[in-house]
């Protein structure tokens, strides 16, 4: 295990994408920040609140980011 985080999530555009790397400075992005995110795509942040991490987890964010972190299922 290592403490460094291969990705993050962030919701954007109704689902929640993983970015690769660690949230930069430790900080959330700012809404209308443009990501790319793991599933190829270049999504624009939505504000980090309550609400939007409700939203859906982006399924093909999810798979790359469990060959990521070595899931093998
Ligand atoms: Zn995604």
């Amino acid at each position: 295990m290592t403490s460094e985080l291969k990705h993050h999530w962030q919701p954007a555009e109704k689902q929640r994408h993983a970015i690769a790397g660690p949230l930069p400075g430790g900080k959330q992005h700012n809404e209308g920040e443009r990501l790319d995110t793991l599933c190829g795509r270049q999504v624009v942040a939505a504000a980090s609140n309550e609400l939007n991490w409700l939203w859906p987890t982006c399924d093909a964010c999810m798979n790359v980011a469990k060959e990521r972190v070595g899931a093998t299922a």
